[in-house]
């Protein structure tokens, strides 16, 4: 290995110039090239710089005042899987400013060194764009068998170095959610640019203080979407007045079905009685049994004696719940309790509405198919599976002998088992789908129906609460989409005053958000963005759990992004 003695100076003729083809090749400017060596495992070049003066870092003045030469060992990218070591000779110069807080300083070569760096400007930036990407272990390793040996921590460090850059005046167009790091307990807003989905800045929390302080920095932000929270709202009014507020478009739309499928529960029994005639009978009310419970356990014993001491004490179920960590609504739960008890045991629906039919079915030796068709016959739906996980439990000490068990009964008719479909389909979930969504179960290319499409189109047709429902929820996506914000004004009269209470309560909240929802119908910007982002960053999140504070996720994401980015 060379050595570069106390003698040796910048002119020195021992140094023979080599091939310099590789140092115009890779475009090393400033030095020059004098030893190759090829070793078992690595390849190892002496570099000297061909400068006879630089400019100081701290004052900017230029020196050629010689102080002394030493050689530094950096690591470049590695060529057919061998490390590339460069021996790089460079100069310490005098500083001549006396005002320069620094007496020497040494030169870099441009694209080879860095202060404090022992790889070159474009290893790093290749190890950069590696593991800005993947885990630090699994970037590790990656990088090991290209040749590069750093460990994960090393990994690590490298990513940090990335800076983002943001220029917080340019930004014009915001948007902000949160996401999860631990669901349930611990939330971060994310701020993002509307145009370019660019993640701009993780918010340590969505508290409304906290993003109001990261949202005062955007000083010229003019429009800023959001979901429907009150902190964001508050804490936009608080750091940007002037700025307008949109509220998402899609949770509008969504938080309006929700409304709509509330609505449709209160109102089935009506939209029964009112396709009585379709459906032939009433559904039989039954006897509703009544709920039963497991013997409580310790645990259960215990909360309900801590829950019911810290209520006695004043404080409001929020504190008693985060005091516990369990949810207000448990404590609620406990507090409505009158004494300790266990899990709720399932009131299966069907058993208890049925259960005349099943005890009669029972005491007549029938099996769970048989008693099943009886309750089908006599007008009402219920799974088959159900049925049997129901009565299991209700009527322990039931074994019907073989197969289905007992005797059976004569099967079904085709009127009585379409009867049952009809029953099963206004009960189950997808009635809301079918009322807010009239292209769903038709095939796009030909039209065609699917069967419990055709049924739904029949009930709706002969129901008019469904009909209004269904108007409802069509009316509000098409205002929403319109482009025209008065007309907003014309739904929520016409709304707010309807006989439908889920309905008419949807339409006077939305009253209080009034501005922020126009802006959502004038302007095209949207949470949309942000979804995708979001998911970005639990992609993310996920492949560096546990190591993932804010700052590296940030410079992860944006690195996802890949757009604009600033490599320093
Ligand atoms: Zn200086």
């Amino acid at each position: 290995m060379l050595r570069v003695s106390e003698r040796v100076i910048c002119k020195d003729s021992t140094k023979k110039r080599v091939d310099q083809t590789l140092v115009k090749i890779i475009g090393w400017s400033g030095v020059r090239c004098y030893s190759y060596e090829r070793h078992e495992d690595y390849i190892e070049a002496g570099l000297q710089s061909t400068h006879h003066a630089a400019k100081c870092p701290y004052c900017g003045r230029r020196s050629s005042h010689l102080h002394s030469r030493y050689e530094r060992t950096v690591e470049d990218l590695p060529v057919h899987g061998l490390r590339v070591i460069l021996r790089v000779e460079v100069s310490r110069y005098r500083c001549m400013n006396p005002k320069c807080s620094h007496r020497t300083f040494v030169e870099q070569c441009a694209g080879v060194t860095e202060k404090y760096q022992r790889r070159t400007v474009d290893q790093r930036r290749q190890l950069q764009e590696i593991l800005g990407l993947v885990a630090s272990t699994v970037g590790s390793r990656q990088c090991a068998s290209m040749g590069i040996d750093i460990s994960s921590s090393t990994a690590l460090r490298i990513v940090r170095r990335i800076h983002c850059e943001i220029d917080y005046n340019s930004y014009r167009h915001l948007c902000i959610d949160d996401f999860a790091t631990r669901k349930g307990r611990e939330y971060r807003a994310l701020i993002i640019d509307a145009d370019t989905h660019l993640p701009l800045e993780i918010v340590p929390s969505r508290d409304k203080a906290d993003v109001a302080k990261a949202l005062r920095k955007y000083k010229h932000a003019t429009i800023i979407s959001r979901d429907r929270s009150s902190a964001y709202a508050g804490a936009i009014k608080l750091a940007c007045p002037k700025a307008k507020q949109i509220a998402d478009k899609f949770h509008l739309v969504k938080n309006c079905g929700e409304h709509l499928d509330k609505q449709l529960r209160v109102s089935m029994p009506d939209v029964m009685s009112e396709l009585s005639a379709t459906l032939d009978r009433p559904v039989e009310s039954g006897v509703r049994q009544e709920a039963m419970y497991k013997p409580p356990a310790s645990r259960d014993i215990d909360l309900f004696a801590e829950i019911h001491k810290l209520k006695d004490a004043g404080l409001s179920n929020e504190s008693i719940g985060k005091d516990m960590r369990i949810s207000a609504k448990t404590v609620a739960k406990y507090l409505s309790m009158d004494r300790p008890r266990g899990r709720k045991i399932t009131e299966s629906k069907c058993v208890g509405r049925y259960i005349d039919i099943i005890q009669e079915g029972i005491t007549s030796g029938l099996g769970y198919k048989a008693i099943r068709e009886k309750i089908i016959a006599a007008g009402g739906y219920v799974d088959y599976g159900a049925l049997c996980d129901g009565m299991k439990k209700v009527f322990p000490e039931y074994h019907p002998k073989q197969g289905y068990g007992g005797k059976t009964t004569s099967p079904l008719s085709v009127a009585q088992k379409e009867r049952a479909q009809t029953r099963q389909l206004l009960g189950s979930n997808m009635m809301k789908i079918y009322v807010t969504n009239p292209s769903f179960g038709v095939k796009k290319d030909t039209g065609e129906c699917t069967k419990e499409r055709e049924r739904a189109d029949m009930l709706i047709c002969k129901s008019g609460i469904l009909q209004d429902l269904r108007q409802a929820y069509t009316s509000f996506r098409d205002v929403m989409s319109g482009g025209k914000p008065d007309e907003l004004n014309a739904w929520i009269e016409k709304y707010s005053g309807s006989q439908y209470q889920h309905i008419a309560s949807f339409a006077k909240e939305l009253n209080k958000d009034i501005t922020a929802i126009k802006n959502a119908i004038r302007y095209s910007i949207s949470n949309g963005p942000m979804e995708g982002c979001n998911n970005k960053v639990k992609a993310v999140k996920r492949s560096m759990y546990g190591r993932a504070k804010d700052d590296l996720l940030l410079i992860k994401i944006t690195l996802y992004s890949r757009k604009h980015m600033h490599v320093n």
